[in-house]
């Protein structure tokens, strides 16, 4: 039955699909946008993010600054005509170091996001240093760039928490958190205003022929309906690679399972005004004797003993009275199929608490009594080099805006602001390459691929 027509479809209503609507409708005006999608929108992995951004990225090329500074830019933006509804606040991510050999590192890295286009890098190596403390609320008036401080007694004075051990900390300033389904559903509402449509079910046909999109056919509980239209975004999340095929397209992208704690810090060992905090060495867990005793004869858990990657992260969530915490450690990056749901390791939220009181001792009063932790994660859907894809597909009238990773919140305005570019055809953002399937075409691409070796990702 061919119900309706429309004159773009967008497969998914997470993150990435919501803000394409968003784009084209609201800020270019586009009419009979549909999209569709099997589940309540925002509910598979836009909202088991840690909802944190950052314009803190690696090279090569400054594409991945840029796109980000453009996607903190639309953030802020919609956050002043919004009055903050989604949140948007400026804490900072804040790396820290107990090893020595490590500093020169964080000084370079903030030197090379310099060079980027991230803001300015400061250096404090005096305990009379100007460093500035980010605010815990609101967004304004705030500096970019990285404070790097060495000097110990200033490190104490303003991150008391942290283990005596750290001799450097640095400090990210365009970035911080928010929440992302008020985000979402703000930019949903802003969308149907302009006549957006939401239709539940799920994508199982695209009509292709004569070599472009012509219908696309949704399963929904009233039986099938097909809806004709010249263009078909694909933001499927993690269900990229199936509905790509549905065009006849490959997609070189693959899942990364993720997962995350939440608990209530009722020892108060993670102070409510913290910003990211991020530990930048490798961890050795601390065990007491009879458990590393035990660990040693475990054929599951005996690597628990080894150096655990480093990147073991957190910070406070909520407002007011809250007490909860979000801690996440996800070192076993084998790429694995999407199901649902998600399986996890269960001894993994006491690897994650043990990993983080590294970074902020006081966590150690929950060893002996683990605190009741809610636990829950997704996919990083991903290309090789961490870097996403927003760009027309071959096959005339196909789009995707996808394999966001683990940055889809804070990335989402900029991609989908390059894709509503494509889609009404107006010039393209310096960076638009740097997001095309196309570039795995490029020689010279492949090959810095094989050496591509910072990918950014936390
Ligand atoms: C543990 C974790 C922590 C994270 N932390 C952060 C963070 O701090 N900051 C940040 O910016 N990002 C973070 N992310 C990443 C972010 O959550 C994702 O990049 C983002 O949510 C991806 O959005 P999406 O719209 O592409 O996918 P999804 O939210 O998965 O949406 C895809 C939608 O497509 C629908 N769909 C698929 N196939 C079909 C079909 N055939 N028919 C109809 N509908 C279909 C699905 O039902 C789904 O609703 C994190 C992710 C995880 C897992």
């Amino acid at each position: 039955m061919r119900a309706s027509t429309a004159e773009v479809i967008i497969c998914g209503a997470g993150i990435a699909g919501i803000a394409a609507a968003y784009h084209l409708a609201v800020r270019r005006g586009v009419t009979n946008v549909v999209v569709v999608d099997e589940r309540p929108p925002l509910s598979l992995t836009s909202d088991k993010s840690t909802e944190c951004y950052r314009n803190w990225w690696p090279g090569p090329g400054d594409a991945m600054v840029a796109l980000m500074n453009r996607s903190i830019d639309l953030l802020e933006e919609l956050a002043r005509e919004s009055g903050n509804v989604f949140r948007l606040n400026r804490r900072g991510y804040l790396y820290a170091t107990a090893d020595r050999d490590r500093v020169a590192q964080l000084v370079r890295a903030a030197r090379a996001a310099a060079d980027l286009g991230a803001g300015p890098v400061r250096l404090h190596s005096e305990a009379s240093s100007d460093y500035q403390p980010a605010p815990a609320e609101d967004f304004e008036g705030q500096p970019t760039g990285a404070d790097v401080i060495t000097e110990a007694s200033l490190i104490r004075r303003q991150f008391p928490y942290l283990a005596d051990e750290v001799v450097a900390v640095l400090h990210a300033r365009r970035c911080g958190w928010f929440s992302g389904q008020q985000l979402g559903m703000y930019l949903l509402e802003r969308a149907r205003e302009k006549g957006v449509r939401l239709i539940e079910g799920r994508v199982d046909g695209i009509d292709t022929t004569g070599g472009r999109v012509r219908a696309v056919s949704v399963a929904t509980r009233e039986g099938g309906v097909t809806i004709g239209t010249p263009r078909f975004v694909n933001a499927a999340g993690p269900f990229l690679t199936p509905v790509a095929r549905l065009l006849g397209v490959e997609l070189p992208v693959f899942c990364e399972r993720h997962v995350k704690i939440a608990f209530n810090d009722s020892a108060g060992a993670v102070p409510r005004h913290a910003p990211l905090l991020i530990w930048a060495d490798p961890v050795r867990l601390p065990w007491s004797e009879e458990e590393r005793r035990a660990l040693h004869g475990s054929a599951t858990h005996g690597h628990l003993l080894d150096e655990i990657p480093a990147g073991v992260h957190g910070r406070p969530e909520g407002a007011g009275e809250s007490s909860s915490v979000l801690l996440l450690w996800n070192y076993d990056l084998t790429p694995v199929p999407p199901t649902f749901p998600i399986a996890y390791d269960p001894e993994y939220p006491e690897i994650v608490l043990r990993g983080m009181s590294r970074m902020i001792p006081s966590l150690a009063a929950y060893f002996t009594r683990l605190p009741r932790c809610f636990v829950d994660g997704g996919y990083y859907t991903k290309t090789r080099e961490n870097r996403f894809l927003a760009c027309p597909l071959p096959m005339e009238g196909a789009y995707v805006l996808g394999a966001l990773s683990g940055y889809g919140l804070m990335a989402s305005n900029g991609a989908a602001d390059l894709l509503a570019d494509y889609i009404t055809e107006r010039p393209l953002s310096p960076y638009a390459e740097a997001f095309h399937v196309d570039r795995y075409k490029d020689a010279v691409y492949r090959t810095q691929l094989t050496s591509w070796s910072e990918s950014g990702q936390l």
